[in-house]
């Protein structure tokens, strides 16, 4: 009856060198997932303590408490917060009608069709409303005198008949 007990003993220890490899790749796990998730390296070595002690258990103890969020995903939502920001400062310019974000370079509102601006007559730029010639292509700007009652920059008109 050798050969069955020889054969228990190599099955015994075939079975404590899984356990040991499944416990080890567990802790292992837990360390590359807390380096993924926390930057605190003290709590890094923390996390992989408790992964490895008590084994197993320890894994899924560190599931429950880990960071819900990877620090990649932060990092980058952090960074989209900021474009977005950038990008709302950049838009700051509003239609005078209906608010909308409008910008710098557009003649109308694209929401409620108001006349934002004049375009040069000879190159199709944008003017702003004081400008008296377009500054990219040198054409005088004519003055028009209905479009722009909130920006009127026309001094009034004197009264030469009275006295
Ligand atoms: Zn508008
Ligand atoms: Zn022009």
């Amino acid at each position: 009856m050798s050969l069955d007990s020889d054969f228990l003993i190599v099955a015994r220890n075939l079975a404590i060198f899984f356990v040991v490899v499944f416990w080890f790749a567990t802790a292992y796990w837990v360390y590359k997932d807390a380096r993924r998730r926390i930057e605190d390296p003290w709590m890094i070595a923390m996390a992989t303590v408790l992964g490895a002690v008590p084994p197993f258990v320890g894994p899924i103890i560190y599931m429950f408490f880990r960071p819900p969020e990877y620090l990649e995903d932060v990092r980058e939502r952090e960074l989209e917060m900021r474009a977005m920001e950038e990008r709302l400062a950049e838009t700051d310019l509003h239609c005078p009608v209906c608010r909308a974000a409008v910008k710098e370079s557009f003649l109308v509102c694209p929401v409620c069709t108001t006349k934002l601006k004049q375009a040069c007559v000879n190159c199709k730029a944008p003017l702003e409303a004081l400008w008296q010639v377009c500054p990219y292509c040198e054409t005088p700007v004519e003055p028009t005198a209905v479009e722009f009652p909130a920006f009127e920059s026309r001094p009034p008109r004197r009264r030469r008949r009275s006295e």
